[in-house]
């Protein structure tokens, strides 16, 4: 017999056995705790550098997420977290972000150097042994950037393990299932006073309503759990610095975000981590009791809205858009455009397309059979899916599926790029 013969198909099956084993994704319940490690960082910026320091960790309750996905359902954000065992290395672990830095280093001020700290949270399932965390940020090309990298030992005594505070009231809104199979939303109050906790629970009840009225968040609403925890502020409102209005509150949330007047903002992440921590939760929303125009939404970290502005339910619904699916705005901003995106790039949200060859268009599946590509911004083409050209801040060269969008292009629901990016979302981090 020939050894050679026989030794090369030994040596491959061992290969592709080895790469095989390499690629399987480990068990939850093999490497990891059902707990959440929260860390908390700050994270310092100008525009070509990032200083990351980590302010406290700490073990808090059940992991909320789906413990069959250890990563997310696509390529998206503008930063990552992975997680590898320090020992094997093995991956066990990765999400991806958008914080308000990403925004703050395509500013004037940090194109000009000067730096400036955010306090920022990541989350991740409790590993049983030490771990090796690092965070990366994403360029106009959409390459990563290692910013971050840290051994941490989820056994160290530095990690606080401290239960909610007895202050923080919960309300159950919506029970469906336990929270590794459900998606998990927890509102948060900002700026309600304690004889206003009544006012809190109608208002959560009114965006939950809401939110379970409109595609594809209605088909959906049996795979969702909604909890409100509520901490009273001193004051109500919340600060609105061009009109000269301060308030004592408990998240501090602030329009002029960035110079921006709309901008409101949660400018205590700490405390809105320790509130929304008294309830399992994949997704935060903070709900400001105001009745301004405005409001923020970043992918994978927490969204905010107001109660009682006229367009309250439709920015709740674009806001919580960022935040839920990592969904781009699809409106056009000469202001914004170079602080997001670069020409000749494809965006990695999945609403937006810079891309218009045959064969490559993002929503392929979707399109309305014999629509002409692009597609005129007209009439009688409202309602179908194509690629009508306008999104991602740019008026040229960008493209949306369809004529109105929540996102942005005006309308109450969200466009078929949108819908499907949402539904993806909901199927990776539930069941049925
Ligand atoms: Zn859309």
């Amino acid at each position: 017999m020939n050894r050679r013969r026989f030794l090369l198909p030994l040596l491959i099956t061992l290969v592709v056995s080895a790469l095989c084993l390499g690629h399987t994704p480990p068990r939850f319940e093999d490497v990891l705790e059902d707990k959440t490690l929260r860390i908390d960082y700050y994270h310092t910026a100008n525009a070509n550098e990032d200083i990351v320091c980590i302010d406290q960790m700490y073990i808090t309750g059940p992991w909320a997420g789906n413990p069959r996905q250890l990563a997310p359902e696509a390529e998206n954000g503008r930063s990552t977290v992975t997680v590898f065992d320090a020992q094997t290395h093995e991956r066990l672990y990765s999400n991806y972000m958008l914080t308000i830095v990403f925004e703050y280093k395509g500013t004037e001020e940090a194109r000009k150097g000067l730096h400036r700290t955010f306090h920022q949270t990541v989350r991740i399932p409790c590993p049983q042994r030490p771990v090796r965390v690092v965070l990366e940020g994403r360029d106009l090309d959409n390459q990563l950037h290692a910013i971050f990298e840290r051994t941490i030992d989820p056994n160290s005594v530095t990690i606080k393990k401290e239960l909610p505070s007895p202050q923080d009231r919960r309300v159950d809104i919506l029970c469906n299932g336990h929270p590794h199979d459900k998606v998990d939303l927890v509102f948060v109050s900002e700026g309600y006073r304690e004889c206003e906790f009544e006012k809190f629970k109608k208002d959560v009840r009114r965006y939950t309503d809401y939110l379970f009225s409109v595609t594809p968040f209605r088909e959906n609403q049996s795979r969702f759990n909604v909890w409100a925890v509520f901490r009273a502020s001193a004051e109500s409102g919340v600060d609105i610095p061009h009109k000269g209005i301060f308030k004592n509150t408990v998240l501090s949330a602030s329009y002029n975000t960035l110079g921006v007047a709309r901008y409101c903002t949660i400018f205590d992440n700490k405390t809105m981590r320790d509130i929304a921590g008294a309830a399992p939760y994949d997704h935060i929303i903070a709900l400001a009791n105001t009745s301004e125009y405005g409001g923020g939404g970043f992918a994978n970290d927490y969204c905010m809205f107001t109660s009682d502005d006229k367009r309250s339910e439709e920015i709740f619904t674009h806001e919580f858009g960022h935040s839920f699916a990592g969904l781009a705005d699809e409106y056009i901003s000469k202001e914004l455009f170079p602080m997001y995106y670069k020409r000749g790039v494809e965006p990695l949200e999945p609403n937006i397309t810079a891309w218009l060859k045959p064969g490559q268009v993002k929503w392929a599946h979707l399109l309305t059979p014999g629509v002409p590509l692009p597609t005129p911004a007209e009439d009688e083409f409202d309602g179908k899916v194509g690629l009508f050209e306008g999104a991602g801040y740019a008026k040229k060269g960008m493209y949306r599926s369809c004529l109105h969008c929540v996102m942005g292009a005006g309308g109450l629901e969200f466009c078929a790029a949108c819908r499907e990016a949402i539904r993806k979302v909901i199927e990776h981090q539930s069941c049925p």
